[in-house]
């Protein structure tokens, strides 16, 4: 039943061939059946990793291979078989313990991913469903509509101004206008103009059409087959940290060949040497980074996905917390888009106050011919699907069929009687729309839009029931400014009678005025809070909006945005900004200065996104319509609302809001911050660890005291007691000011000059204790060399422990820091202590790792000198020299 050319075939064999039927589609059980013949509807837009290849990746690490070569050395030169095996063991657990963590983190990706899914509309048994795209089957009959996405490839029963844009497909960026008759089986894919392919979107207007192919056999499928070898990129952040991991490697060379050098010099047993060199490069590395890295950021995706914030890329994360402008639309972002009517205005007459009126009565309903007209206008120059249970469409066309209802007049019945012999569509250019309907006059022109636009084509007005020449336009216009003052988005009417059909290009000229009416549309509640948090984060929200100058300024004053008395500085007009030539630098100040934009294009909103970017600012910009999907794309951090935006407005951001709150963003940006200040401090915690572990040894060779640390005792400390306090920070919750600085630099490193510092500072308190108790057992207690090396990793252990302490910020008191209160970093320290204890009742483990039985004293030295460089490091934090 496979079909390879349907656009040669008529809608009825096509239909009859696929065993379907226009009207009531085809029956869940056959859906079934089609879904076991020829799969789900996917493709694997990025091969997921197989999961061989993540073992085979964990082996590649040159971590893992450092630790190798290192078990290799121990047995040649050491013939110590025990140490080899305890170290390849290690390698096992590291590699076993990553893999667990990578695969988890890629099903909790793969789980967010389904959760950003796109649906469709389909008609199986009859009824208008709302399905999974992934479940469409050849033979389902699609609806679409403007800003879908088309799931599937199919042919196209009927089509109502349908225009699609496939530029992923062909190329081709202006929308294709497409039709239902049967082409020739030479025609190329893109002149295919009875078909829609899978992932391109619709432009404009709406179609029924039957699924041809689905998954790998849509065009898209087939051309994703071809190259399908892409994979998933790594995310700046894991880029960023393997560079680190490769500098600390080339610092551990350096300190290996040091090490062996001098070693060499003094003439020291080649056995202790080589066990010298390998501890040193195991306790430079820091193991678990990445992978801790990774899954700090998985499980803040997934957090954020509870509460219905889906992101959708990894690295988008990363650029939350980096986020310094958050460009908005006004209608429903910032207000509820619930728009009701609320005042009518025509010469000579003013009827306000409608919205709280369920039942509208005019007397002179039957006299006023103006009130007739905007009645025909608003139902006939109106896309709203009448004829479902709940009414579709834009918000303002959705209000209008609800005044005329509460007027008790059937718009279907308008509808039937006046059929429509042309539209031109709403553009956001044009900013107005327009039907020819044949009426008892003949033909009529209904025009509705923004009153600049309207009142230029307008040269009369219906003043006491008759067409006059239009003379009062400046008072029209300052009526308008009023209306749009209060906060009401106003719309314009035009018409013209004719007796014969028009030429399409002269429908729009020489029309009649009739009025305006004023919507209201309240700002939304929640917003007036968020937007205060935004300042006080350092961000700036910026309104861009297609609506009226005044009515952007009154809604931006009422959710806090501009102030009661705002300058004229801070709100710009589109026609004002020039972008056609490069921007002059005046313009660009005031650009930049500006926080409203009214009267702008998505043209228009493009170049102001990027205009900030080239400033050096990180935007994150919400968009809904197929108009935004550039600048969405264009945007660090693109947002659309999950249940208002468009299907393609989804499928092009990076983030999607599904309970459509403008205020569930700063909970994303929130946690942004949180995780990359968590990555911050746990890089900074196990670097300054290691640097610990590194000098201890280094420093003990070199100054010829007992080795203090073996190359096991380190690889236990890194493996074991590091890892769960770095994974309990990146549990943390964040700072409670979190909120109340501003936000990073764009592409800030994850270590600053400052942290780098930091970590130095910590790592050698911590290896004053461990150098400082070795030097005091050796020459004060005159202890052997087992029991000063113990007393040396116990130190080390504790110290390591209580260093993550060390990681708040310092402006933030000691008491009262997030990492104090979080109780994760407590249960990480007391498991970590515990399987210190533990291990030292499991003689093998015991005897691999050297332990042996200190006395009360010794562990009192252990607990002071630990505790010491605590206290070491948090003088140093107070003096400042540290973050
Ligand atoms: P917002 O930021 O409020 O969401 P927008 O950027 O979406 O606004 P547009 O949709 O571009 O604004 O609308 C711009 C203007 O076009 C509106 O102020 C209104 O005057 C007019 N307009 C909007 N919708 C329609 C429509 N369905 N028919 C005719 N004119 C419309």
């Amino acid at each position: 039943m496979t079909m390879s050319e349907p656009f040669s075939l008529s809608i009825k064999s096509v239909v009859d061939r696929l065993n379907s039927n226009t009207n009531s589609g085809i029956t869940e059980s056959k859906v079934k059946e089609r879904i076991k013949e020829y799969g789900k509807n996917e493709i694997a837009a990025k091969l997921p990793k197989k999961t061989i290849k993540i073992l085979i990746d964990q082996c590649n690490d040159p971590i893992i291979l450092i630790l190798l070569v290192a078990a290799g050395l121990t047995f040649v030169f050491n013939d110590d078989l025990p140490e080899t095996i305890a170290i390849i063991t290690v390698v096992l657990i590291t590699v076993i313990i990553g893999f667990i963590m990578e695969l988890q983190g890629i099903r909790s990706l793969e789980a967010l991913r389904q959760m950003g899914f796109t649906e469709s509309t389909v008609l199986r048994n009859g009824k208008i469903k709302t399905v999974k795209s992934s479940v469409l089957v050849p033979g389902d009959i699609l609806l679409m509509e403007v800003g879908d996405v088309v799931s599937a490839d199919a042919r196209l029963i009927t089509v109502e101004n349908l225009a699609i844009k496939e530029a992923s497909l062909t190329g081709e960026s202006r929308a294709i206008y497409k039709h239902v008759n049967v082409l020739p089986r030479a025609t190329i894919l893109s002149d295919r103009k009875n078909m829609v392919f899978k992932g391109t979107t619709v432009e404009q207007g709406s179609a029924k059409a039957i699924v041809v192919a689905t998954g790998k056999n849509t065009q898209l499928g087939k051309i994703q087959e071809m190259g399908s070898t892409i994979e998933e990129e790594r995310t700046p952040l894991e880029k960023k940290i393997s560079a680190l991991s490769k500098r600390l490697i080339y610092l551990t060379l350096f300190f290996a060949i040091l090490i062996i050098f001098t070693g060499y010099l003094r003439d020291l047993d080649m056995r202790l040497i080589i066990e010298t060199a390998v501890a040193l490069a195991v306790a430079a590395i820091p193991e678990g980074l990445p992978v801790i890295a990774t899954m700090a950021l998985a499980r803040g995706m997934m957090k954020l996905s509870k509460r219905n914030v889906i992101i959708k890329k990894m690295e988008a994360v990363e650029t939350l917390g980096a986020t310094n402008i958050i460009c908005t639309d006004k209608t429903g972002t910032l207000t509820e888009d619930k728009m009701q009517v609320h005042t009518l205005i025509f010469e000579g007459e003013v009827l306000s106050e409608i919205h709280n009126k369920d039942n509208v009565y005019f007397e002179n309903i039957e006299k006023s011919k103006a009130l007739n007209v905007i009645i025909m206008n608003s139902v006939l120059c109106n896309n709203t699907i009448l004829n479902a249970k709940d009414m579709k469409g834009d918000s303002v066309e959705l209000a209008l069929i609800q005044f005329v209802k509460k007027l008790h007049i059937n718009p279907k019945e308008i509808k039937e009687n006046n059929p429509e012999e042309l539209e031109i569509p709403f553009n956001t250019s044009s900013k107005l729309m327009a039907t020819l309907n044949v009426t008892e006059k003949g033909f009529t022109v209904y025009v509705k839009g923004a009153f600049e636009s309207v009142i230029n084509l307008c040269n009369t007005i219906l003043k006491d029931n008759k067409s006059q020449v239009f003379k009062n336009k400046k008072e029209w216009t300052n009526r308008v400014n009023n209306l749009a003052s209060q906060g009401l988005r106003v719309l314009a009417f035009a018409y013209k009678e004719l007796d014969e059909k028009p030429e399409k290009n002269k429908v729009l000229s020489q029309l009649t005025f009739i009025g305006v009416i004023g919507f209201l549309d309240p700002a939304r509640e929640d917003v007036k809070a968020t937007i205060k948090v935004y300042k006080e984060a350092g961000i700036k929200v910026v309104m861009m909006t297609g609506d009226h100058l005044r009515t952007a300024k009154k809604i931006a004053q009422e959710i806090g945005l501009l102030p009661q008395n705002s300058v004229s500085s801070s709100i710009l007009h589109g026609q004002d900004l020039q972008f056609e030539t490069e921007p002059n630098p005046t313009m660009v100040t005031n650009i930049l200065n500006a926080s409203v934009f009214a009267r702008v294009t998505p043209e228009q909103k493009l170049k102001l996104v990027s205009l900030y970017q080239v400033n050096d600012n990180v935007v994150g910009m919400f968009g809904d319509g197929i108009n935004d999907i550039p600048a969405l794309h264009k945007a660090d951090i693109g947002i659309a609302m999950g249940i208002r935006g468009t299907q393609a407005a989804r499928e092009a951001a990076d983030v999607i809001l599904k309970n459509d709150k403008f205020t569930a963003m700063e909970l994303a940006i929130k946690q942004g911050r949180a995780i990359f200040d968590h990555i911050r401090q746990f890089v900074v915690y196990l670097l300054s660890c290691n640097l610990a572990e590194v000098v201890s040894v280094g420093l003990a060779a070199l100054l010829a005291l007992p080795a203090p640390l073996l190359p096991l005792q380190i690889l236990f400390l890194n493996l074991i007691t590091d890892i769960f306090p770095a994974l309990a920070l990146g549990m943390g919750k964040g700072e409670v000011d979190i909120m109340k600085r501003p936000p990073g630099k764009a592409n800030e490193p994850i270590m600053s000059a400052k942290r780098w510092k930091s970590t130095i500072i910590f790592g050698l308190c911590i290896t004053t204790a461990v150098i400082g108790i070795t030097a005091y057992a050796h020459f004060v207690l005159q202890l052997t060399s087992k029991i000063i090396n113990n007393m040396a990793f116990y130190t080390l252990v504790l110290a390591q422990l209580l260093n993550v302490f060390n990681m708040a910020e310092s402006r933030v008191s000691f008491f009262n820091n997030e990492i104090l209160k979080n109780p994760w970093i407590w249960s990480s320290i007391v498991i970590s202590l515990l399987i210190t204890v533990g291990i030292y009742y499991i003689p093998p483990v015991s005897n691999a790792l050297f332990l042996t039985n200190l006395s009360t004293e010794q562990i009192g030295w252990v607990i002071v000198f630990a505790f010491g460089s605590l206290v070491l490091s948090q003088i140093f934090k107070r003096l400042g020299f540290t973050f």
